[in-house]
């Protein structure tokens, strides 16, 4: 069984669900825009955020940050362990070290504050942040290896202090070296939770895509408590995609579950423009509700009838189910009107 760590009130590791981060976008010199910013990305369903703590000058600005914001807080420190201590003084109740560039010899104290202070501590190395002296000790293995390398140095230093809140994390922009890292790590420590994610994975279809093949990779594997996706773009959509992700593996159940087809020559409907018509209507129906969109008789009416609300397309519109039942069959014209009063949360029975 894996540990558990807790993060003030937020359980990561053993049977707590996975977690879904973000990160601060906004330097912490910018107060207003970093609360701002915690408070869009709690509204996504954001479990906890990093933010960057580049200088202990800013450490009254995190304080009050911690005090101002609902979402949990990891304050993100490289070079300088007595930054980590000014962060766990400020109320951060998780920080994250970078061992390609904190002293390993200058940690003592930092771990006497968090023992103190019942701080978590993650130990996420980044294939960009590798010193000389890890990418060596990895050897043939290249990055892969040399996450691992530098990840184990720390971790064990934490763990032979009697040490045990860690959290492991090794990110590369490469899936393959990050998956590769997190395996060895994971046979390595079993039984400490895992952050995981496919750093600088850049904007648009490709960040997307390159972070769901490799947090669905480790996830498939077992490796994964708590994931980031690392996109060039707002952070709230780092969280929309993480639940996707873990949507579609069936791990996380928030927000709806949409089905649509892609449509072909048999489309009776014009599937997209139905999408449009429903996605603003999806917004209040509970987690989990599986709202299905067919463009015709082919497959539409099964997963239409499967879906807690379907809609198949018809000769003359479309065919709407609840709960399995039909509901009525209607012009496309008539759409726009029925559809509102038909996604509604009354009398539906979610089935997934
Ligand atoms: S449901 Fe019908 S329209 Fe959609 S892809 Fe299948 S066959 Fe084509």
């Amino acid at each position: 069984m894996k540990r558990t760590v807790a993060v003030g009130g937020l359980k990561i590791g053993g049977g707590a669900p996975v977690r879904v981060e973000s990160m601060l976008k906004v330097p912490l010199s910018d107060e207003a825009g970093c609360a701002a910013q915690c408070e869009r990305l709690l509204a996504e369903g954001c479990e906890m955020a990093r933010v960057a703590l580049p200088d202990v000058a800013l450490a009254d600005a995190l304080a009050r940050l911690v005090k101002r914001s609902a979402l949990p807080l990891m304050a993100d420190v490289h070079f300088d362990p007595a930054i980590a201590t000014a962060a766990m003084m400020a109320g951060c109740r998780a920080v994250r070290i970078n061992p390609g560039n904190m002293p390993p010899g200058r940690l003592d104290e930092m771990i006497r504050a968090a023992k103190d202070s019942g701080v978590v501590i993650r130990v996420g190395a980044n294939g960009g942040s590798l010193s000389p002296r890890h990418r060596s000790a990895g050897g043939d293995g290249g990055v892969g290896a040399a996450l691992f390398e530098a990840v184990k140095e720390q971790a064990d230093l934490l763990l032979d202090r009697g040490f045990e809140d860690v959290i492991l994390s090794a990110k590369s922009s490469s899936v393959a070296d990050t998956v590769r890292a997190n395996a060895f790590l994971s046979q390595a420590y079993p039984s400490l939770p895992f952050h995981i994610g496919i750093t600088e994975a850049g904007p648009g279809d490709a960040g997307l895509v390159k972070s769901a093949v490799g947090i669905s990779a480790m996830l498939s594997q077992g490796i994964g408590d708590t994931i980031r996706v690392s996109l060039t773009d707002e952070p709230e959509r780092e969280v929309r995609v993480g639940y996707e992700i873990l949507k579609s593996l069936g791990l996380r159940a928030r927000g709806v579950n949409l089905i649509s087809c892609p449509t072909c020559g048999r489309r009776r409907a014009d599937v997209r423009s139905l999408v449009a018509m429903i996605e603003p209507l999806l917004a209040g129906l509970p987690d989990g509700t599986t709202v299905a969109v067919m463009g015709c008789e082919v497959n539409g009416p099964r997963e239409a009838k499967n879906a807690d609300f379907g809609i198949a397309g018809s000769p003359v519109g479309a065919v709407l189910f609840k709960n399995g039942q039909v509901e009525g069959e209607y012009d496309y014209d008539a759409l726009p009107n029925v559809l509102p009063g038909f996604l509604n949360t009354q009398n539906i029975n979610t089935r997934t």
